[in-house]
Parts: C-alpha cells; sequence; structure tokens
C-alpha cells in the first residue's frame, strides 16, 4: 500500500519511560475463558521498532543495556511516553463508515419512543442511508471514509475492518468498496474490506428478496471477487433483513469465489448458528441473543462472536450482550465499535471498552484483550496484530494515564495522545493529506 509520509529519517524508533507497557504477548489465540485476562503487564518499559517491526519490547533498564542500542542510540528516534500506558494499536473488527450522513431524523424518533423496528418500516433506518451514498461521488464518499478512519485512530485504533452495506445495487457496491480502498490508501492504519450487500434488501427488491438475494449471489459477489475489492462477505441475518436460508445461500456463494464469510446475526432476534457455523465465518457479530443449544459449537471453534454494545448504547436499550455467559462458556469474544451512522455513530473503543466493564460485567484486561488480540483473530491478522511482540507490526497506541484500568474508567474522555503505526509516529489531525 502507497503511504503518502516520506520515509522516516530515522531507521528506528524507540518509546522509552512507559509506565505500563500492556503487551497482549504469549499464549494460544484467540484467548478463552480465563486466558482472556492475561494482558502481559510490564513496568516501566521500552518498546524498539525498526522496519516497520517490534525489535524488542521489554524493561527499559534492560533495553538501554543492550550492545546494539548502545551502539546505534544516534540512529534512533526516541519518543518519551512521560509515563503513560501503552497498548497495542487497538483492531476495530466491525465498522460501516462508508456513508454521507448522519441520520438525525432516526435519532429524534427515537428519543420520542420509535423503535428500530417502527423507523426502519417507516423508510427510514439503513434504506434512509442509501440514497445519499447511491447519489455521492466515489471520491465524497472515500473522504467520509478516511474521515472516520482518522476519528477512528485518534482513538487509538490502527487497525479497521470496513464494510460497504448502504448501496445495495452493484454499482453503489462497488463504488462503496472502492471508496474504503481509497481511504485505506491514504490512512497509515491497516484495512480489511467487507462486502455486505446483503445489508437489507433495496426498496427496488422489497417485493421479491429472492432476486435480490440472486442478484448479490450471482453477480455481485462474483464481480467483487474477481476485482479482488473486499476480503470477506458479511450478511444481515435478522427478521426484517435476510433469513437463515438466505443468508447461509449469500455465505456459500462468497466461498465458491474465494471470500471469507462473517455475519451479523442475533442483534434482536435469536437464529440456530449451525448453518451459518459450517461456512466457518471468521466471527459472528452482534450475538445479543444466543441459543443455549449453540454455546457448545461456539465454545470448541475458532469463529469470533464479536459484541457490539454501542448499538445497545445509543438505541436506549437496557440488555447488552451477555458477555459473561459466553465467556465463562470458552467462547472467544472481542468487541468493537460497529461505527456506523444509525446505531453506533462513535470511533471510540475506548468507550466501548467502557461500556463492557460498566454494562456487560467484563474486567478492564479482558475488554483490552477483546479489543486487540481477539479482535485481531476475528480479521484473521493475528500474526501480525494485536500484540507487541518481536516480529510484529509496529502499532501502537499512548495513553496518558497511569493505570491500564484508566483507559475504561475514563468514559467519553479521550486519553490516547500518540499514536505510531508500522513504526512510525504519526500527526493526531484530522488532516492527513
Ligand atoms: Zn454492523
Amino acid at each position: 500500500m502507497v503511504k503518502k509520509y516520506a520515509p522516516n529519517r530515522f531507521p528506528y524508533l524507540l518509546l522509552t519511560n512507559i509506565g505500563q507497557l500492556i503487551t497482549l504477548r504469549g499464549g494460544v489465540t484467540p484467548r478463552r475463558g480465563s486466558a482472556l485476562k492475561e494482558i502481559g503487564l510490564i513496568e516501566d518499559a521500552a518498546v524498539l521498532c525498526g522496519g516497520g517491526k517490534i525489535i524488542s519490547a521489554g524493561p527499559e533498564r534492560g533495553l538501554f543495556l543492550d550492545p546494539w542500542v548502545k551502539k546505534n542510540r544516534r540512529r534512533v528516534q526516541e519518543l518519551d511516553c512521560k509515563g503513560g500506558v501503552v497498548l497495542p494499536g487497538l483492531v476495530d473488527c466491525h465498522t460501516h463508515p462508508v456513508f454521507a450522513e448522519p441520520r438525525l431524523v432516526d435519532f429524534e424518533k427515537r428519543i420520542t419512543g420509535a423503535t428500530y423496528e417502527q423507523i426502519a418500516a417507516a423508510g427510514g433506518g439503513i434504506r434512509s442511508s442509501v440514497a445519499a451514498v447511491r447519489k455521492a461521488s466515489g471520491k465524497s464518499l472515500a473522504e467520509k471514509v478516511l474521515d472516520g478512519f482518522n476519528g477512528l485512530l485518534r482513538h487509538g485504533t490502527t487497525t479497521v475492518e470496513a464494510k460497504s452495506g448502504y448501496g445495495l445495487s452493484t454499482e453503489a457496491e462497488i463504488k462503496s468498496l472502492e471508496a474504503i480502498r481509497e481511504a485505506a490508501r491514504l490512512w497509515p492504519g491497516t484495512v480489511r474490506s467487507t462486502l455486505l450487500a446483503a445489508h437489507v434488501v433495496p426498496p427496488e427488491f422489497a417485493a421479491k428478496p429472492d432476486d435480490y438475494v440472486a442478484k448479490v449471489c450471482d453477480e455481485i459477489i462474483p464481480l467483487v471477487a474477481r476485482k479482488k475489492l473486499a476480503d470477506y462477505v458479511d450478511v444481515f441475518c435478522e427478521r426484517g433483513a435476510f433469513t437463515l436460508e438466505q443468508s447461509e445461500k449469500i455465505l456459500g456463494a462468497a466461498r465458491r469465489h474465494g471470500l471469507q464469510t462473517r455475519a451479523h446475526v442475533g442483534q434482536f432476534t435469536p437464529s440456530r448458528l449451525n448453518g451459518l457455523l459450517a461456512h466457518k465465518p471468521a466471527s459472528l457479530d452482534h450475538m445479543d441473543c444466543v441459543a443455549a443449544e449453540d454455546i457448545a459449537a461456539l465454545a470448541t471453534g475458532d469463529t469470533v462472536a464479536v459484541l457490539l454494545p454501542g448499538a445497545n448504547y445509543f438505541l436506549g436499550h437496557r440488555e447488552f450482550p451477555d458477555a459473561r455467559r459466553l465467556i465463562d462458556a470458552g467462547v472467544p469474544i472481542a468487541l468493537a465499535t460497529d461505527y456506523n451512522p444509525g446505531t453506533s455513530p462513535t470511533p471510540s473503543l475506548p468507550f466501548i471498552m467502557s461500556l463492557a466493564c460498566t454494562h456487560m460485567k467484563m474486567s478492564p484486561e479482558e475488554a483490552l484483550a477483546a479489543c486487540t488480540v481477539n479482535a485481531a483473530c476475528a480479521l484473521q491478522i493475528e500474526k501480525q496484530k494485536g500484540s507487541i511482540q518481536p516480529g510484529k507490526d509496529a502499532d501502537l497506541a499512548i495513553f496518558d494515564v497511569k493505570d491500564y484500568r484508566e483507559i475504561a474508567y475514563w468514559f467519553a474522555w479521550n486519553r490516547c495522545v500518540e499514536m505510531v503505526v508500522g513504526g512510525e509516529k504519526q500527526p493526531l489531525t484530522s488532516d492527513l493529506q
């Protein structure tokens, strides 16, 4: 990927004066059960990066005694972390950044008592974002996506999964995926892209949803695969969106065309998961409603349950995903923002961690692992991302707090002050052009 930053004149970057380094190193991935609490804390630490990778990470005293570091100090740029907390760059494994406008009408309707399904039935919801995306130029969409990515970066995220899904026509879905690709080219972080043509049935197919499913399977998926515009195919398996049978067809078509799969399922109503699990999805997302009979299959498989409490918060739900039930049963879980204009307009994984602690009874350690190492597993890039270990990508987030638990504690207060992506310090401004 072409990056716009000039090559750094220092080949190495050394982060010093780290009060707490949260490495998330070691262990079997994805993390399950009590392993989710192992965050690999090192106090008074330093991290050396070079060639875009982590070279070493450990106690600062040890690092300064290293003969190589002593000899090469002049080639090393130093970044003083001022006693703060350093995390692996956060991984946001579920976002919908390709939209043109905020959905303020839906927001106000909900305040006066309308439900998600009532708003959708009245022409609001996902469908109300479609007209604006179809009308928008590819360039303006790419700018919106980049704006979203920069918001994520300012809150500590360096890797993001980005979905299409507000186009719902061949042309507008391709345009959306191209906007993701263009924004990814201009953004320093890493992007995994997902085709979500099966977000809802578009208005012109309202009377014949199976014809739209056929179009997704026979036209859109093959074209996206041919153009190499997506890593994954996703589907919204839910009452009012796509049935389980339709969802399985779509995931089957994805696999036949060499694309990986993931699915939105169980946000409002439960669906049995074995049919979806047969397509080996990297993740099943939302999972507010999970049947007891599916827990064992989830606990023994590698599909990650991605929980999205930002949507519960913004929809004003009293209930949140039952993280404790899943974690205690050994199901690998991750957390994500679900950044989107209708149900979760936040770029902040630290806020999502806070919700996970206060409303889902996850510990701060579990929340950290769910936004780093397990989120990397949900995107099948855990060999490069999600922990601070020699050989992994040098993506790091620096917070001006003394204790890692403060990241979830100071809710809606962004304490992320510095970002390092690919071994280079990033300007945290909105203008990366
Ligand atoms: Zn979503």
